[in-house]
């Protein structure tokens, strides 16, 4: 077993720390305050290769592996202040971008997939409605086949990228009656006449991910955007979810690492009762575990990204992943909040935004207690 990065995976990892320092972290503090998306942050990380990174280089992409896939997303969380951002790009690979690589016709890559790819072209994924959430598959979204087309009603909520989308990958049922069988994608364009985004829905954290609702009225989608076949929905559905519950939080591993760093830096430098505060147990053995769950957190990681590139991974593995990091995040940027005093509770230091960005990672994707029910099912409990 060899668990060392390759010299390729390496010099990546440092080529994209230098990239993210000096391109992606301009008025973070700003732009969080005012909830607003950074188009040009989302086209520089195109031009670097990130969103096209592991698909087929055909339709853009570098074909990357999915273990450099993990390293480059966890430099780009360590090194980039922006996680609404990364979040946003995460979503985007993960719930749309891998679907379409997976199941897409080539008309379909080539009009949908490579323009994401090289950051032309935005997509969401829309599942969730105001009905449905734990219970996905009981959405109520309908679409009823006319002729070479079908007609999409119904409403999606809390849809990442929708407010800046081009294309929606909406979840449908086809047949009422066939339950979760009766599920079907589509892929509707912006412009198409019946859909209508909602006003940006305003969040705790992970404030520059814009995120609203989106309407289908009558909305009429040609029976060429189905993807995949009639009734695939959760088959589509339960591929990414492999990819969104191993990958999507890789970002927030980079941020447990340099909280780790600036919590080691602080406990070194700040003096209490005449002593670096580091030379206080309690403080050190609060600095030992954040970087025992970091190092856990990434071998979870890297094992589940190395067993999906098989196409092996387990949805247990998938669930343990996803419930082990998320919470790991969260739990991480309250201890440094802690370290840090009452400067970490201020604005300036900017452990704050981690912690309020970190409280989404319990809820999207399956929440932690979605993610547990997965893992004693496989448990056979
Ligand atoms: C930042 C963010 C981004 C998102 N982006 C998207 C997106 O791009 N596209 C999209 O489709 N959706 C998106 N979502 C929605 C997300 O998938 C849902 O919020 C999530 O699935 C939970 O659904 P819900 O909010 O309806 O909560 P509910 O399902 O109503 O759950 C409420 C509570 O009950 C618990 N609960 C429910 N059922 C069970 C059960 N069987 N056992 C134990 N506990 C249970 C839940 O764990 C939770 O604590 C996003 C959400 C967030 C926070």
């Amino acid at each position: 077993m060899d668990f060392s990065l390759t010299e390729d995976q390496i010099s990546m990892r440092s080529e994209v720390i230098r990239f993210a320092r000096r391109e992606l972290n301009d008025d973070v503090v700003a732009r969080d305050a005012a909830n607003e998306f950074s188009l040009k942050g989302w086209r520089r990380c195109a031009k670097m290769g990130i969103q096209g990174l592991p698909f087929p280089r055909e339709y853009g992409g570098s074909g990357a592996d999915l273990v450099t896939l993990a390293v480059v997303m966890q430099a780009l969380g360590y090194a980039c202040a922006d996680h609404g951002l990364l979040f946003a790009i995460a979503a985007q690979m993960v719930s749309v971008q891998m679907p379409l690589a997976q199941f897409g016709t080539e008309e379909q890559k080539a009009r949908y997939l490579q323009p994401m790819c090289s950051g032309e072209r935005i997509g969401a994924f829309c599942l969730s409605e105001p009905g449905s959430g734990s219970d996905a598959f009981g959405l109520s979204t309908t679409a009823t086949r006319n002729g070479d087309c079908y007609v999409l009603n119904g409403s999606k909520t809390f849809i990442t990228n929708a407010p800046v989308a081009d294309v929606f990958l909406v979840f449908a049922t086809t047949d009422k009656g066939a339950g979760f069988m009766g599920i079907t994608a589509f892929l509707v364009e912006k412009g198409s006449a019946g859909l209508m985004v909602g006003k940006p829905i305003g969040k705790l954290g992970l404030r520059t991910s814009p995120m609203s609702e989106v309407f289908l009225h009558e909305c009429v989608v040609p029976a060429a955007n189905r993807l995949g076949r009639v009734g695939m929905g959760q088959r589509l559905f339960t591929a990414s979810m492999q990819w969104e519950r191993t990958l999507i939080l890789a970002f927030g591993i980079g941020a447990m690492e340099r909280q780790i760093e600036a919590c080691v830096a602080y406990a070194r430098e700040r003096k209490q009762f005449g002593q670096p505060i580091g030379g206080f147990q309690a403080v050190a053995n609060r600095i030992v575990d954040m970087q025992v769950r970091f190092e856990t957190s990434r071998l979870l990681l890297y094992h589940a990204a190395w067993l999906l590139q098989q196409g092996r991974l387990s949805d247990m593995e998938a669930a343990m992943t996803k419930l082990y990091v998320s919470e790991s995040c969260l739990q991480s940027s309250l201890d440094a909040i802690q370290v840090h005093g009452g400067y970490g509770y201020t604005t300036e230091c900017q452990v704050e935004r981690s912690l309020r960005d970190a409280v989404g990672g319990r809820l999207y994707s399956g929440t932690s207690e979605i993610q547990r029910n997965t893992i004693a099912r496989s448990l056979g409990l």
